[in-house]
């Protein structure tokens, strides 16, 4: 018989925690080692992280050998992080400045079969919800959801945040080569609304664009990520999905993608549109720019002068502090938004932590 570990194998393997609350505990107990404290104009404030991946070894049994499925990507730095161990966790947590990671399980399961999807979807969840519990101080969760199947997501939602106490979910950028703005998945849209619980939208690379994003600088990711998610959040604003759902609270990683930092060109292009390209049986209640101030981004963007742009066209009540921990993309993640000289010290306060606290009932 194989074993978790073996069909884990080579690093990856190393340290991997199996989430009984018995060993948690243990993680909390051990993990206490120098933390960087982030402070705003002197006094120490709470840092919220809402882009943090996590993986629970518990549910590769249920890939049938396939562990690329949860991990794509073996020897991407930070893969080997992504199996979530508490005490590697915290003391990487503790050096960023982060005090709370929002967690979250990028979908792996969309294109597989109902059944299966479903019991890696209960599992999850059932693991994020005895994670957080027992280390509630410095992690909240984000539900999966066997989205392929919209009236189970339903169900499964509704039970994350009633009875599981996770904060909400995450989701990819589209489904199986469906968008979120079609109807199928309107009942989800109207649950999340309903329990006024927010969703996170990751992107998963798009397969469509795998032949041109190939060859030199990780363009799948670097051009794909974000061109997903800018695809995501356009059908939501013009099908008229975010009129329908006025109150979903979307949160958007990496910035948003492009969409912020394109932001104007949504508004003219019905301007410039021929017969038909902007359907007269969808108004918008909104210039197309105007959804951008009640969708959430997170802050990873890099540069202060990046920060300081998609504050400018989203507002900084919509912007929140994301790290896509484990992996490592250079800089400390709250160092951007410290080094914002137009932000005043409540902006960032509010950037660092205090506008997640609200968002996701911490
Ligand atoms: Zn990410």
């Amino acid at each position: 018989m194989v074993t978790r570990r073996e069909m884990l194998g080579g690093s990856l393997a190393g340290g991997v925690l199996f989430c009984t609350c018995g060993l948690l505990a243990h993680g909390r107990a051990q993990a206490q080692t120098s933390r960087f404290e982030v402070k705003v104009g002197g006094k120490r404030v709470r840092t919220i992280d809402v882009h943090a991946h996590c993986n629970f070894a518990d549910v590769i049994p249920l890939l049938n050998g396939n562990t690329a499925l949860m991990i794509p990507l073996p020897t991407q730095p930070g893969a080997n992080e992504i199996v979530i161990n508490i005490d590697q966790r915290l003391a990487a947590m503790d050096a960023q400045g982060v005090d709370v990671e929002v967690l979250s399980v990028n979908p792996f399961w969309y294109g597989l079969d109902r059944e299966v999807a479903a019991r890696i979807v209960a599992l999850q969840n059932e693991r994020m919800a005895e994670l957080c519990s027992v280390h509630g101080d410095r992690f909240a969760g984000l539900a999966s959801l066997t989205l392929q199947a919209p009236e189970l997501a339903v169900r499964e939602l509704e039970m994350a945040v009633r009875k599981q106490g996770l904060k909400g979910a995450a989701i990819g950028g589209g489904v199986n080569g469906e968008e979120f703005a079609n109807p199928k998945f309107h009942p989800v849209w109207a649950k999340a609304e309903e329990l006024g619980v927010p969703l996170f939208i990751h992107p998963q690379a798009p397969t469509e664009l795998q032949t041109r994003l190939k060859g030199n600088g990780f363009l799948i990711n670097v051009i794909g990520n974000p061109l997903e998610t800018t695809i995501a959040l356009s059908h939501l604003i013009f099908e008229g999905t975010l009129d329908r759902f006025p109150k979903l609270k979307i949160v958007a990683a990496h910035g948003g993608g492009y969409l912020p930092s394109y932001a104007d060109r949504s508004d003219h292009g019905c301007l410039a549109a021929p017969p038909g390209a902007c359907s007269a049986d969808i108004p918008l209640k909104k210039k197309p720019t105007e959804y951008l101030r009640q969708i959430y981004f997170d802050a990873l963007v890099f540069s202060p002068e990046a920060v300081r742009h998609l504050v400018a066209q989203v507002g900084s009540s919509q912007v929140v502090l994301g790290s896509d921990y484990p992996y490592p993309w250079g800089a400390r993640p709250t160092d951007p938004i410290l080094a914002v000289p137009e932000l005043s010290d409540r902006e960032k306060t509010d950037i660092l932590g205090l506008t997640a606290a609200k968002l996701f009932g911490i």
